[in-house]
Order: C-alpha cells, then structure tokens, then sequence
C-alpha cells in the first residue's frame, strides 16, 4: 500500500520558542508531512519526515511557471489538551479548487485530513497555548518534474509545515489604516484570484509597497476592469457595516473565499442582524462616510480572525471610522470567533475538529 502513512521520527529536537517571542512564520516543527504524485500512480507515499531542507531539480516546473498552490489554518490546544481545528474541510476543498484552477491533481481530502491529524498529534508539543498563541498550518502543492516545456507538470509534490505563532495583535486588537489602490490589480474575473497560487501573493508587493509609503497598513483592492468595486483588503476579505446594515462584496469570480468570511457570514445570520453579499462600490462607501452611516470596517481571515479599519485613504479623500476605535460589532465577532476557535466558547456550529 503506498498510502499509508510512513513515520520517520527526528533524532534531534529543535528547542521551541518561547511563547512571547514567536515570529510569524519563522519557526518551524520538529517534521514535516510529505507526499508525491506522479502520473499513472496518483498521490503515493504520505509520510511524515524530520524537518529538512529538500532538494530539486533546476528544471523543476514550479521554478519557471509557477504551478503552486497553498493553504494556511491554525490548531489551538486547549486547557485540556485537546487539540482543535477550525473548519479544515474547507481548506482542503479550497486547496483542491485552488489546484484545480492551476491544472494540478486533486488530493484525497479525507485521507489527507487524517494525516494532518497525525502529524498534529506527533508535534502536539508545538502547539502554544497561551492567549492568543496558535500552531500555523501551512499546506503547499508545488510541480516537480524536470521539464522546460509550458504544459501542466507530471510531478508534484504536496508538503505540510507547522510554525508556533504569536498573537496577531501583541498590543490588542486595534484598528488599521488602509490604502484604496487605484493602479495596480489584485486579480480579474477568469483569472486566478479565486485560488491561493504564489503568484497572486507576489503580484501584490508592489501595491503592498505604495501603501507603507503612504503611512498605511494594507492595501484595499478594487475591482480590475472599472476600479469602483470594492474587492478585499490585503489578503483578507473586508465586511462595512453601513447603518446598521453589514455588507461584504459578493464572491464574483475574482475574490478569494475566505473561511473566516464564511464563518462570519454564517455567524451574523444566526444573531439575526441583516447581512448581505453584494457589489459594493468606493463612492457608495464615500457617500455614507459623508452621510454618518458608515459605522464599521474590517478585514477577515485567518491570521487576525477580523482586523478593523480605522482609516480609509481613497484619491486624496480620507475616511476616519468609529474614531479609529474597534467597534462594538468588530470586537463581538473577534471575542466570538476565537473563542470557539479555542475551544473557550461552545461551538454551536460543529465548526471545530
Ligand atoms: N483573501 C486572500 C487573498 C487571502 O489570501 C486570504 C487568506 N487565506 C483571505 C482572503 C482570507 O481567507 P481565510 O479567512 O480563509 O483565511
């Protein structure tokens, strides 16, 4: 059988860092999980291996087309030592969506699930658990096979790699400022903004660039074709919450579907509040700052969990909101989500694993 699970244990142990001196994405676990494809055989030879560097051929695909796709979740271990996932079905259905759009194979997800849960059994002991502490999964799919032709790899290789991460917000949740991006574009509808590919990431430095020099934090992205549309902020999904209405744009073929953005979606419905996902513009947003009704904004996704915007920045016109104080909505859905990410709080959704 090549798809049982190989377990090749480290001889040596990596000293874990302490939990006020995580850096995101820096450190990593004591293994790694592995797995190969190869066309006619599938996905063969899941294993988990000691943390090593790899190494490839120059010729390998990734490095000259860029067939690479990637996930991120995080576990959470609580006060009695369970361990806990939040929704990671829909980062492997993502994964396999995103791989699709890159013409890479599917994986199984549920035997790939499985094996996430014993590679996180095996490096429980990086899972940090004070406040606001976290265990990063990173997945990535990357094409291996030697070959300078421009066609769909016959090779790939799929990796897991966990790194303990500090709290997003070491000072506190606060709100951020926010560069509406005029020029530059994220993704277009029939391109790859749907998928969580390298090259989306890169593509974005340059934008990422001008709003650091404009003294902001993120990037909000417009739509690519008209550049009214209102697409997301950074690499989150962005929510406003407009005279007691909150609004998200509606996923229209160029916007990543983040699960926290689901999940809050999912979570507003059940506390009643009225919501919609829909095509909203820069003016639109403009006119009920003027108006005194744009009362909320914030990012979502899995590294702050929801991230408010203090400041909007839009061809000269600033938008101060809520007093660049987080508000009352923003802080009920942060409070709420990571406590059930946490396992503090019932999860009443069956959202964790
Ligand atoms: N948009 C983009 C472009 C992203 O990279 C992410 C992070 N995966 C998100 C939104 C938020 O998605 P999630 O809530 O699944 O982390």
């Amino acid at each position: 059988m090549t798809d049982r699970l190989e377990i090749i244990k480290s001889t040596k142990r990596k000293a874990k860092p302490d939990a006020g001196n995580l850096v995101f994405g820096k450190q990593f676990s004591d293994h790694m999980l592995m797995m190969d494809y190869l066309e006619g055989e599938g996905w063969i030879n899941p294993r988990i291996v000691p943390y090593e560097p790899i190494s490839l051929d120059p010729a390998a695909m990734v490095f000259h087309y860029g067939q690479s796709v990637f996930e991120g979740l995080k576990a959470y271990r609580t006060e009695d030592e369970r361990i806990l996932l939040f929704r990671p079905e829909k980062n492997l259905q993502r994964l396999n969506r995103s791989s699709d759009r890159l013409s890479i194979p599917a994986i199984d997800e549920e035997k790939v699930l499985g094996y996430l849960k014993e590679f996180l059994k095996l490096e429980k002991d990086w899972i940090p658990t004070a406040e606001g502490t976290s265990l990063y999964i990173r997945p990535f799919i990357f094409a291996t096979e030697p070959n300078l032709s421009v066609a769909p790899s016959k090779a790939y290789t799929f990796m897991v790699i966990l790194s303990p991460v500090g709290s997003y917000y070491a000072e506190g949740i606060h709100p951020v400022g926010i560069y509406v991006e005029n020029s530059y574009t994220r993704a277009v509808r029939g391109g790859t903004g749907t998928a969580k590919t390298a090259g989306n990431y890169s593509a974005a430095y340059k934008a990422q660039e001008r709003a650091t020099e404009m003294g902001q934090s993120q990037v909000l992205w417009l739509d690519g074709v008209e550049k009214k549309y209102i697409e997301e902020v950074g690499s989150m999904n962005v929510f406003f919450k407009i005279n007691g209405e909150v609004v998200t744009p509606a996923l229209n073929g160029s916007i990543l579907e983040g699960i926290t953005r689901m999940s809050i979606l999912e979570l507003l419905k059940s506390w009643g509040m009225n919501v919609s996902e829909r095509r909203i513009s820069m003016e639109e947003i403009y006119q009920a700052y003027e108006a005194g009704q744009l009362e909320e904004a914030f990012g979502t996704g899995t590294a702050a969990v929801i991230s408010p915007v203090g400041e909007l920045n839009w061809d000269g016109r600033k938008m101060v909101i809520n007093d660049r104080q987080t508000g009352p909505l923003s802080k009920k859905l942060y409070d709420t989500l990571t406590g059930i990410q946490t396992g503090r709080l019932d999860d009443p959704f069956n959202w964790t694993t």
